[in-house]
Order: structure tokens, then sequence, then C-alpha cells
């Protein structure tokens, strides 16, 4: 099979690949989140896993959710911070961040920049769950961590 090249040098607005879609992040009213897109690389049977994009655009972020199945996670694009379990971190261009099984995650943009990064996670997983009453309170329990979540 022939490469799918980039056709969008990154100075020029985002990243993309031939015959790549440009897709919505999740389903409208699934869960929520703010200005992202997901472009599913790589997904071959053989492969059992999926190499995704996700681009954060500024001031955005991803769900806040948890799940059984883990995330590898490569920044390729701008900076951002994320929250792992009970931590925030920065986050800057080629970071590598993995995201363990049953772990509160969020990623956010900064308000200046994009945040773009590839995701690598077993292609059958299981399904994400948000945060309820109780988790949301463990989660703001701490003042860093209230002032970053998004939900
Ligand atoms: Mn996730």
């Amino acid at each position: 099979m022939s490469p799918h090249r980039p056709h969008r040098p990154p100075d020029e607005g985002g990243f993309g690949w031939d015959e790549v879609d440009v897709m919505a992040y999740k389903q409208e009213g699934e869960a929520p989140f703010r200005h992202v897109t997901r472009q599913v690389l790589f997904d071959h049977p053989e492969l059992a896993c999926q190499l995704r994009y996700f681009e954060v655009a500024p001031g955005g972020h991803t769900t806040l959710e948890r799940h059984e199945h883990v995330h590898a996670v490569m920044v390729v694009r701008g900076r951002g911070r994320a929250l792992v379990g009970d931590a925030v971190h920065e986050l800057a261009l080629n970071d590598l961040v993995q995201v363990p099984a049953s772990t509160w995650h969020q990623f956010r943009a900064p308000d200046d920049e994009p945040l773009g990064f590839l995701c690598l996670v077993n292609a059958e997983r299981d399904r994400p769950q948000l945060p309820g009453v109780s988790d949301l309170a463990a989660l703001r329990s701490d003042p860093e961590r209230a002032r970053f979540i998004r939900h």
C-alpha cells in the first residue's frame, strides 16, 4: 500500500493525511468535550490496536473519563496539560504519556495554541465511564485538580 502523505503542514492550520477523514471526537451530546477532532491513522485487524490523532483547538478539552483500556499518548503538536489520575501535568512537544487502566484523565489545550497528540489504543475496548457526583467531589478535593477539570 502506498504511503498516505501529510497534506497539511503544521504551519498551515493543522495535521491531516491523504485518505484520512477528520471526524468528530465523539457524538455530540454523548459526553462533555470542547473543540476536539479525531483522525484514525491505522486501524487494521491484524494490529489489534488503533493509532489515532486527536487535535484539541485552543481553549478546548477532551472528555473527563476513565475506562479499563489504556492509552499510550505522544504529543506531536503544540502543548497543553493533562490530568492523569491524581495529578495535573504540563505537556510539551514529543512528551510521552501513559494513561493506566481505570484512571481518570482529561487533556486540555492552552488558550493560544492547539494540542495535537497520537493515541494508541486496543481495537476492542470498553466504553468510557463519565464521573458521577462522588467521583467529581473526590477529583475536586484538590484545588489544582478542581481548577483544571472541565465537565
Ligand atoms: Mn480515554
